[in-house]
């Protein structure tokens, strides 16, 4: 089954000039972009995305981070997209993570952790729409 997933290159992947090299690994890995854009988000925005955190200790240093510089978002579709690109990403712990997962290359830490995908259909849909409307997602 065809899916939409919601990816950000978060902003320290960005900023350290990585966002290049993760969207190649994106396309290499046989997953499709179907809407892009780079945005700064501001602590309103950050704060309705991760809402579901609201009540955790990294909360406010997440908004914080998330805030920091532009971000890349960006809509991917594919067969089990969301899975697959989860499989990409790899642990949220960049420690934990599997090697050869962007995560495990690109990211510093559990919270500078370069990039984030949606965790299942439900948020899948939530996330996208998040950032792009009907018209910003090509056929
Ligand atoms: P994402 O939602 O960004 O794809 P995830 O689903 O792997 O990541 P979540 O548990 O949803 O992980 O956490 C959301 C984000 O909050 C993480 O990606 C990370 O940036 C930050 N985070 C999670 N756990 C911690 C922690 N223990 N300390 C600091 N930051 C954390
Ligand atoms: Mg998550």
């Amino acid at each position: 089954m065809t899916e939409r997933t919601l990816s950000i290159i978060k902003p320290d992947a960005v900023s350290k000039g990585l966002a290049g090299r993760i969207l190649g690994e994106i396309e290499q890995s046989g997953l499709r972009i179907v809407a892009l854009r780079m945005l700064r988000l501001d602590r309103r925005q950050a704060e309705g995305f991760y809402a579901v955190h609201q009540e955790r200790p990294f909360f406010r240093d997440l908004v914080e981070f998330m805030c920091s510089g532009p971000a890349i978002v960006a809509v991917l579709e594919g067969e089990k997209a969301i899975e697959r690109y989860r499989a990409l990403m790899g642990a949220t712990d960049p420690a934990k993570a599997d090697e050869g997962t962007l995560r495990k290359k690109y990211a510093a830490n559990v919270q500078n952790n370069a990039v984030h995908g949606s965790d299942g259909p439900d948020t899948a849909r939530s996330e996208v729409a998040y950032f792009f409307s009907a018209v910003d997602i090509v056929a």
